[in-house]
């Protein structure tokens, strides 16, 4: 290999491992946004029901507020929901993001 070759080898090397270092950042990505449509679907669902009349907005079921969201304990059941204002939202997954933390085997360790 001469030096012409040479440099022309590790040319194409860089060219080739930063096509594959962006690929791989791609699928990472495409995998985090992949977690949201879920979520988006379950809340239009949520949508469509208000306006079908088949689910009736309701106040903070903590405070009573009025300006309350729907929150999913899982998205995959998009009509089970609770209603509650921003602050008691926030406290709930606050406080269930400390239940993952404090109680890591009920949710991390598989069933053998
Ligand atoms: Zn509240
Ligand atoms: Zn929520």
């Amino acid at each position: 290999m001469n030096k012409e070759e040479k440099s022309q080898y590790y040319k194409r090397w860089r060219e080739k491992h930063r096509e594959q270092h962006r690929r791989s950042h791609g699928q990472r990505n495409k995998v985090y946004r992949a977690k949201y449509p879920e979520r988006r679907k379950a809340e239009q669902a949520v949508e469509r029901a208000i306006k079908k009349g088949t689910l009736i907005r309701q106040p903070c079921e903590v405070c009573g507020d009025p300006r309350a969201q729907a929150h999913h304990d899982d998205y995959s059941k998009p009509l089970i929901i609770r209603w509650l204002c921003d602050k008691h939202h926030k406290n709930l997954h606050r406080r269930k993001k400390e239940e993952l933390i404090t109680l890591p085997h009920r949710k991390h360790t598989p069933i053998q």
